[in-house]
């Protein structure tokens, strides 16, 4: 099945639009400022669909650090760290981790994962 998004991108022009003094863009005989030319506008959402977003999940105590694969792999790490050595300091954390179609990443800030199903 034809996902919206692949739809999108073949229904969009690929030529750029060109924005007169009002803001109205003549390449696709848009007409009005709000809301925009719908070209641009999808443009707009593709950039952004683009960009995949993941978390990326790490466990870090006095022996270094860990790798986990999602948050609930990090936290019995960190239970299962803190029975065996109880005062090994064991926490887990997390950050938003952006890959772009280039190859292009952002990494966010590292930030603790406290209690149970703590949000940001
Ligand atoms: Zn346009």
């Amino acid at each position: 099945m034809t996902q919206p998004l692949e739809l999108l991108r073949e229904l969009v022009d690929p030529d750029p639009c060109y924005f007169d003094h009002h803001g109205y863009c003549q390449a696709h005989g848009w007409m009005t400022v709000e809301p925009a030319c719908p070209h641009a506008r999808t443009k707009e959402l593709l950039a952004d669909s683009i960009s995949v977003e993941s978390r990326e999940y790490e466990v870090v105590g006095d022996w270094g650090v860990d790798g986990a694969d999602n948050e609930a792999h990090a936290r019995r790490k960190v239970s299962e760290a803190l029975a065996a050595y109880p005062h090994c300091g064991a926490r887990a954390q997390t950050r938003l981790a952006y890959v772009w179609d280039d190859g292009s990443e952002y990494y966010g800030p590292w930030e603790e994962l406290n209690g149970e199903g703590a949000q940001p």
